[in-house]
């Protein structure tokens, strides 16, 4: 037998949304023994990170909020950066996370130890750290993606990635290209425009633009959000109900793609009175095959005469200019690139090896792929967050975040009261579940011809979940033992089904 375990030691890598709340539910727990790395030097992960002029949410806030920790005090609907930044860093305090937190300490390495049990995290600096537990909480949207460029001559101007931004970069009376039609681009022209001499709206492809009619909440709605707790209960249950009757924006063709097509459609005809503009700005992908946009002022700053849209990608990169796909060529002083992240690359800065060596980037080799996002078989006491196929198309993902957090607990839990110090998910629990999501899949818009970060190299939808929430908070509410082996390889017993070959349909 395993030595029963008396203190579990968790190391958490990550410390954004996911990683602090599982922090909050695994002190809530009575487990002490835990630390969160983060290559910040501060808590909020992509609200930290992120900070390029014109970023808000595109959940309304009293949604993207921890449900056990409501603010009555957000103050509009969809708040900005720095708002959303101040409510994460102000849970890490309340909750008291400050102990365990180790930042400026980036993990490039997990390995585990079969003689003894543990994972061992090797920080870029080369110093390791043994835990019973690892859970990664690295998120989705860490890596950025930088557009195919090739410099045919040494690019003399500020060329930077939005999620790297840089503070000191004056943006006024320059001549700005901005690549990208993503929610990035949507977001940062309008605000670009109001400085920049020039502006270029570089684009391979237009995306659907959704109306996003933001308002700060009145002084009266906060003092009653303030006064009265369940009224701020209520007012999220109806944002969390809202959100899941839109879950058919996921079905290709349903009546719900048509009625938002609609809606995105007369934005569009309202705004851009230019008729070979619009159509320029009309895509043609199905709507919602790619991650939708709300935008209200995006499309009329595309139309102020300072800025141009540019219906071509950008290819080259010469001393002071950048040559499009068709050969035009624009004077600018500063790219920047809303070009997003190699999302589907999961876990790709981190070296992760399981149980014989097995490297986690080979068994992924045709797509990631976890038990409910979190567990792989052959990768004991290892668990994710925001991990592959939990990226939620039509509700928050702060609440998939905390059913998931909520589940590794109870699985702990679990092992706490069997005296439990081994875990890892069953082969045969695995192909059932990616037999699942393949089924849920099909008819998705998701698969039509498009491309979007969902998709793996082979063109599998790795990111999303193909149901609404509520179905996977019912899939998680309870931790089900019988789809674990709580017993190292040798000792196991249990059937042995290859989920690899089954996920690699
Ligand atoms: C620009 C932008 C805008 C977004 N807007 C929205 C939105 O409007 N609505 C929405 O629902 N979602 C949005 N998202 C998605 C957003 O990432 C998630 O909603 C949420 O932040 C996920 O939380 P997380 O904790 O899983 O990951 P993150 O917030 O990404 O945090 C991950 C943390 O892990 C750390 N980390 C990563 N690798 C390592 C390592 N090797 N070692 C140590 N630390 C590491 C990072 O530094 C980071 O702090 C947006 C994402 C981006 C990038």
């Amino acid at each position: 037998m395993m030595p029963v375990a008396k203190s579990v030691s968790v190391g958490v890598i990550g410390a954004g949304p996911g990683g602090l709340a599982l922090g909050i539910f695994l002190r809530k727990a009575g487990f002490r023994d835990f630390t969160i790395f983060d290559r910040e030097d501060g808590v909020g992960g992509t609200w930290r990170i992120n900070t390029y002029p014109g970023l808000a949410c595109d959940v309304k806030s009293h949604l993207y909020s921890y449900s056990f920790d409501l603010n009555a005090n957000w103050s509009r609907l969809w708040s900005g950066q720095p708002e959303i930044l101040e409510y994460f860093e102000r849970c890490a305090d309340a909750y008291r996370l400050g102990p365990h937190l180790k930042l400026n300490t980036e993990i490039i390495s997990a390995r585990w130890d079969a003689d003894a049990a543990k994972w061992q995290l090797t920080t870029k600096t080369g110093q390791r750290h043994a835990f019973d537990i690892v859970v990664s909480a690295v998120g989705l949207f860490t890596q950025p993606a930088l557009p195919d460029l090739v410099e045919e001559e040494p690019f003399t101007g500020t060329l930077m990635h939005t999620a790297r931004w840089d503070h000191s970069v004056d943006l006024r009376d320059k001549r700005v290209a901005v690549l990208g039609t993503g929610s990035t681009a949507a977001q940062l022209i309008p605000e670009v425009a109001k400085l920049a001499q020039k502006v270029y709206s570089v684009q391979r492809s237009p995306t659907w633009i959704l109306p996003k009619p933001d308002r700060a909440y009145t002084e009266r709605e906060k003092w009653l959000f303030a006064r009265i707790p369940f009224a701020k209960k209520l007012y999220r249950t109806r944002l969390w109900l809202r959100s899941e009757s839109n879950i058919g924006v996921i079905e290709n063709g349903s009546e719900k793609t048509q009625e938002f097509k609609g809606i995105a459609l007369r934005q569009l005809q309202a705004t851009v009175a230019d008729e070979e503009l619009r159509s320029r700005l009309t895509p043609d992908h199905p709507f919602g095959c790619k991650r939708l946009v709300f935008a209200t002022d995006y499309l009329q700053a595309l139309t102020k005469p300072h800025v141009e849209v540019i219906s071509s990608p950008a290819r080259y990169l010469r001393s002071r200019s950048l040559v499009t796909e068709d050969g035009a060529e624009l004077d600018v002083d500063i790219v920047l690139c809303a070009t997003g992240y190699a999302a589907a690359d999961y876990l790709g800065q981190i070296d992760v090896v399981g149980e014989d060596g097995a490297s986690l980037h080979e068994t992924w080799s045709d797509g990631a792929y976890a038990y409910l996002g979190m567990a792989v078989p052959g990768f004991p006491n290892f668990f994710m967050l925001y991990g592959p196929n939990t990226n939620v198309g039509s509700n928050s993902v702060i609440f998939m975040l905390e059913a998931q957090a909520r589940y590794i607990v109870r699985t702990l839990k679990h092992m706490r009261r069997k005296g439990k110090s081994y875990v890892a998910v069953r082969p045969d629990a695995m192909a059932t579940f990616i037999a699942k999501i393949d089924e849920w899949m099909e008819g998705t818009v998701w698969l039509t011809r498009c491309s979007n970060y969902f998709r793996a190299a082979n063109g599998r939808v790795v990111t999303q979940w193909p149901r609404s929430a509520r179905v996977f908070w019912w899939m998680t509410r309870r931790f089900t033992a019988p789809d674990y082996t709580f017993d190292p390889p040798s000792q196991s017993t249990g059937p042995h089904v290859d989920a690899r070959s089954a996920a690699n349909r």
